[in-house]
């Protein structure tokens, strides 16, 4: 049977209790633990594959092809524990399974209610697969006293209350905000926020307090005595360069002892923090810069990208040089000459995306890259125009671009090289998909292996032929111009294993010009960088070292 720690939140959102969960994760495992993570999100979406990456940021892709929140990446990146479908729910999710058995029947004409039939689903779902490790992780989003978090709060009390005694804690995250003025930290705030939790049955086991300044001993002894919380137990958490120091600096501040000693486990085994060490190492010793352009179109909130500017953290840790990532709106230049804008960087990098907007711009600057020489990682909608340039300034195609923008704006004119794909094979089923409808889940989504041509630069990268990437995309560069493509240098140096889907492009004599349809970013982590973005930040540092 695991054992559960809940993550709550409160006085503020934000405060990192994602980064808080997948520290605490990364330093179980260093005392040889086994460890899950998961996410319980209160809104009323079913997943965040419809939200908009302006609103919610990012959405991670698992290998089963589940579309979830972004804090799921952290756990990835910090236990390397790779995330399933049944790691993050919403209460979206949770009503409409609720609903669906009503509908079927299920409940036996019962009047049905949010105790005990919705949080019955959400203990239901806690639950699962509770015999496989050591430690479940359940952080739950939003902050206490939001209205749609409700039921979930209510459910891992009951959930805690069902176990036996000493096998489930609670963790709370707050904030200590600092008063210039008076030159002190506020307790209050977090005094309110456990109250409020303490109204709804949950009392605290470990306080996580955020805090721009180091907290006194006294208001620490103070916010042990007021939210009736062991001192010890009352951890701080202060601001840090780079969040891959996250799990040295929790464990400083007593943050694993203190769970361990919430659930009794004396002697605790003694944690091996080896690799974080050495992750902090690369961090704090580098040997020069690289400056990346990641030009896209969701450039004004950084969480839109988020695996992606982690993976290229990652690369230069590999390399040990700080790589200085520069947001450019593809946009801004659709209409007018790119190279102002992209002059100067060591590598251009242009991620996945949906819609014509900034198409034009990303077609510019991959013939920026093509051209001058700069290494270039196109990334799902950064290699399908990739691929649209080669078509257009090489292949002599003019007209050509992807089905996806004739799609949404309901015209007819470009010839598709990147077209919609209706039918593809997954394992042994065929799936089929229709364009329009249902919006959910109607995508190329999770892992998807790819083989790759011997003697190819990407071949020569991952030192295999045979790949596993996630995916998640609806449409896809048409075979039928292959031939045309490669005979200008553009070679599809990875496909699909039944040769029907191309997986990578590249371009023959540049120095480093690589197009996926996958998402590499998704499986990078800071003590194992992808082998793509390892070998990226590389190009660049070679580029950067030339001039
Ligand atoms: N819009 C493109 C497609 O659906 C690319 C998607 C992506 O970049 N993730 O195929």
């Amino acid at each position: 049977m695991a054992r559960y720690v809940f993550i709550t939140g409160g006085v503020v959102s934000s405060l990192g209790k994602g980064l808080a969960s997948a520290a605490l994760g990364a330093l179980l495992q260093a005392r040889g633990f086994s460890v899950r993570l998961r996410k319980l999100d209160p809104y009323l979406n079913v997943d965040p594959g419809t939200m908009s990456p302006f609103e919610h940021g990012e959405v991670f892709v698992t290998d089963d092809g589940a579309e979830t929140d972004l804090d799921l990446g952290h756990y990835e990146r910090f236990t390397g524990v790779a995330a399933r479908n049944t790691d993050s729910v919403s209460s979206g999710r949770i009503y409409s399974t609720v609903l669906e058995k009503e509908r079927r029947g299920d409940y036996l004409g019962k009047t049905i209610q949010v105790i005990p039939h919705v949080t019955n689903e959400i203990k239901d779902f806690i639950n699962t697969g509770d015999d496989e490790v050591d430690f479940m992780l359940c952080e739950i989003g939003g902050t206490v006293g939001d209205i749609e978090g409700l039921p979930f709060f209510e459910a891992i009390r009951q959930f805690a209350h069902d176990k036996p005694n000493g096998q489930c804690i609670f963790m709370h995250l707050t904030l200590l905000p600092y008063l210039a003025a008076s030159g002190e930290l506020k307790t209050k705030p977090t005094q309110h926020s456990v109250k409020e939790l303490r109204s709804i049955g949950i009392q605290p086991d470990v306080l996580v307090c955020r805090s721009e300044h180091p907290i006194p001993d006294k208001e620490r002894a103070k916010i042990g005595l007021f939210c009736n919380v062991r001192q010890e137990n009352v951890i701080a958490a202060y601001d840090l360069d780079s969040i891959y120091e996250a799990p040295l600096a929790y464990h400083q501040q007593g943050l694993d002892q203190a769970v361990l000693d919430a659930f009794q486990i004396s002697p605790a085994p003694k944690p091996d923090l080896s690799v974080w060490q050495d992750v902090a190492d690369r961090i704090h010793h580098t040997d020069g810069e690289v400056n990346v352009a990641i030009v896209g179109k969701y450039t004004q909130l950084e969480d839109a990208y988020k695996s992606i500017k982690e993976a290229l953290t990652h690369g230069g840790m590999a390399n040990r040089v700080k790589v200085n990532v520069s947001w450019v709106d593809a946009e801004v230049f659709d209409a007018e000459d790119g190279a102002p804008h992209l002059e100067g960087f060591h590598a251009i990098l242009v991620p996945g995306g949906f819609g014509e907007r900034g198409t034009e711009g990303k077609i510019k600057a991959a013939e920026f890259a093509r051209t001058r020489n700069v290494p270039y990682l196109g990334i799902c909608l950064g290699m399908q125009m990739a691929v649209v340039e080669a078509a257009r300034n090489v292949a002599g195609m003019a007209d050509a671009g992807s089905e996806e923008f004739d799609h949404e704006s309901g015209k007819k004119r470009f010839t598709p090289v990147v077209y919609h794909l209706k039918e593809w094979v997954q394992g042994n089923h065929t799936i089929e998909r229709k364009i329009g409808g249902n919006k959910g889940g109607t995508m190329r989504l999770g892992a998807y292996s790819a083989t790759l041509s011997q003697g190819s630069r990407v071949a020569g990268i991952y030192g295999t032929t045979s790949i596993e990437e996630r995916h998640r995309h609806r449409y896809e560069v048409d075979t039928k111009y292959r031939e045309k493509l490669e005979e200008h240098g553009l070679i599809f140096s990875g496909m699909s294993p039944d040769d029907r889907l191309p997986e990578i492009v590249e371009w023959k004599d540049h120095p480093w010009f690589v197009g996926v349809q996958f998402h590499p970013e998704l499986k990078s982590k800071p003590f194992d960088p992808h082998p793509l973005f390892r070998d990226f930040i590389r190009a660049a540092k070679d580029i950067s070292r030339l001039v």
